[in-house]
C-alpha cells in the first residue's frame, strides 16, 4: 500500500471507507448504514462550504483559543543535552485538550443536520468533558457513556460534565473502561439515531467518525506551520513529531499538515502506552504487532487473544487505555510514514517528573508518555534537530493518581 504525497490522508480512503484497501470500513448493524451515509453525505458537503470552515474557524478563534502556544523547553534541552526541546501546548485549548476540536465539530454537524441530543464516549473523561461543554454550548442534550473504572480514576472531569448538563451513563460490562464505553454508545445510537447525533471521541468508529476527527484536529498542525515558519524561517531540515496514540486524534492532527514531507525531514512518531513494565497487558497494538481485526466498526491492529477476542488492557493513563488504534495509524505504520513505539507506566512518570522540575509545563499522563521517548532520544541528536512534543492534555485531572504515585509533592494546584 503507498501513502499519497498532496492528498488529505482523510480523503485516501476507497468508497468503502478502507485506507490501504484493508483498515477502516464500516462493519455496523443494518440499521445504522442510512444514519451514517446521511452524515456522509451532511460532512462531505460541509468541509468544502466556505461559510461553514468560517464559522468553525470562528469557534476555533473566539471559543477554543487558537493558536495555542509553541515553546521552546531551554532548561530542559539544557538537561538533556542533544536536539532542541519544543512543545505544542495543546493543552492551552479551552477545557485543556485536543478534544474539544472534534467535539465542536460535531455540534456544528448536529445542529446543521436538526438534532437535538448528541451523545458520546469518554475514557479519561476529556471527551465527555469536551462533548458537554460544546452541547452546552450550542444548546443540545447532552449524553455521556464512560466505564465505571474511569468514572472512580477521572473524578474531576465526571463532575465538569455533570457540570455542564450532561448525563453521565456508567458502564459496567468488560473492563468498564473506554472499549466498553464505545460499544454502549453506539447501541444507544443504533436505537436513537432519528433524534440524536452521535460523536466518536476519537479517530475510530466507522470511517465517516474517523475523517471528521481527523478534519477536525488538523488545527493543531495548522497553526504548528504556522509557528515553525515564524520562528526558523521555514520548516526545520530535521524536525521530530512527537505524540502520544490512544485512538489516534491528537497525533493525527498533529501530523497531517506536513504529510507530503520527506520522513528524513519531518519524522513522525507515535507512542503508545505499554502499561506497567512488570505487566504483559498493554495498549500498544501497533508496537507490538498485534493482528488485525474488527473493534467499534472499523478494521484494525488491536490488541487481541489468540482466538481473536478483544483483549483488556492496562495503562496508568485512562486517555491511552484502549485496544485499537486509527485506521489512519495503521495506514500510517504499513506504509512507514510514521513509527510507532511505546513508554511504560514508569518511564512515563519520569518523564512527568523530569518535565516538571525543568519546566512550567504540566503535561497529563498521555504526553508524558511522549515526553519520554522525546527525551530519551534526543539525547542522540544534533543541536540542530527540532523535537517537537505535543502536550495535548493537562495533568489537573491526573491529581489522584500522581499522588498516589509520586507523592504530594507533585501535585501542583490549578
Ligand atoms: C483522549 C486523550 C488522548 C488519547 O486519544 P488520542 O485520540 O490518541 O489523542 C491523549 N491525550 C489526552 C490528553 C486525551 O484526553
Amino acid at each position: 500500500m503507498k501513502l499519497k504525497k498532496r492528498i488529505p490522508v482523510i480523503d485516501q480512503g476507497d468508497k468503502l471507507g478502507f485506507w490501504g484497501g484493508k483498515f477502516g470500513g464500516n462493519f455496523v448493524p443494518e440499521t445504522l448504514k442510512k444514519p451514517i451515509e446521511d452524515l456522509e453525505i451532511l460532512f462531505n458537503k460541509l468541509k468544502k462550504d466556505k461559510k461553514f470552515i468560517r464559522e468553525r474557524d470562528k469557534y476555533f478563534k473566539n471559543w477554543i483559543g487558537t493558536p495555542t502556544r509553541f515553546i521552546k523547553l531551554n532548561n530542559l534541552t539544557k538537561h538533556v543535552g542533544g536536539a532542541q526541546i519544543w512543545s505544542k501546548v495543546v493543552s492551552d485549548a479551552n477545557g485543556g485538550a485536543h478534544k474539544i476540536y472534534n467535539a465542536t465539530v460535531h455540534c456544528l454537524l448536529a445542529k446543521r443536520s436538526g438534532k437535538k441530543v448528541i451523545c458520546g464516549d469518554t475514557g479519561a473523561g476529556y471527551a465527555g468533558k469536551m462533548l458537554s461543554m460544546a452541547a452546552k454550548k450550542f444548546g443540545l442534550k447532552c449524553k455521556i457513556f464512560m466505564g465505571a473504572k474511569d468514572i472512580e480514576r477521572q473524578q474531576p472531569n465526571v463532575k465538569a460534565m455533570k457540570k455542564n448538563g450532561a448525563e453521565v451513563i456508567p458502564v459496567y460490562s468488560g473492563s468498564q473502561t473506554l472499549v466498553d464505553a464505545v460499544s454502549e454508545c453506539m447501541r444507544f445510537w443504533v436505537a436513537n439515531c432519528d433524534t440524536t447525533a452521535m460523536c466518536v471521541g476519537s479517530t475510530v468508529g466507522p470511517a465517516v467518525f474517523v475523517r471528521i476527527c481527523g478534519w477536525s484536529t488538523s488545527q493543531i498542525s495548522r497553526e504548528l506551520k504556522v509557528q515553525l515558519i515564524d520562528e526558523f524561517g521555514s520548516i526545520p531540515k530535521k524536525l521530530k513529531l512527537y505524540n502520544c496514540v490512544g485512538g489516534g486524534s491528537s497525533s493525527f492532527g498533529f501530523w497531517n499538515e506536513f504529510m507530503d514531507y520527506d520522513k528524513k525531514q519531518v519524522e513522525f512518531i507515535g507512542v503508545e502506552a505499554g502499561g506497567p513494565s512488570n505487566s504483559r497487558k498493554h495498549a500498544a497494538p501497533l508496537t507490538n504487532n498485534s493482528k488485525i481485526g474488527i473493534l467499534h466498526g472499523a478494521m484494525q491492529y488491536v490488541v487481541q487473544n489468540k482466538d481473536g477476542q478483544i483483549e483488556e488492557t492496562e495503562s496508568i493513563s485512562a486517555g491511552l487505555d484502549y485496544s485499537g488504534v486509527s485506521p489512519l495509524h495503521c495506514f500510517l505504520k504499513d506504509t512507514k510514514r510514521a513509527r510507532y513505539t511505546a513508554a511504560s507506566d514508569e518511564e512515563t512518570l519520569s518523564a512527568y517528573k523530569l518535565v516538571t522540575k525543568y519546566e512550567k509545563l504540566r503535561p497529563s499522563l498521555e504526553p508524558s508518555h511522549a515526553f519520554s521517548v522525546a527525551i530519551k532520544e534526543s539525547k542522540k541528536f544534533s543541536k540542530d534537530t527540532i523535537v517537537v512534543v505535543n502536550s495535548c492534555g493537562d495533568a489537573y485531572k491526573d491529581q489522584g493518581i500522581l499522588e498516589k504515585r509520586l507523592g504530594k509533592k507533585y501535585v501542583k494546584s490549578n
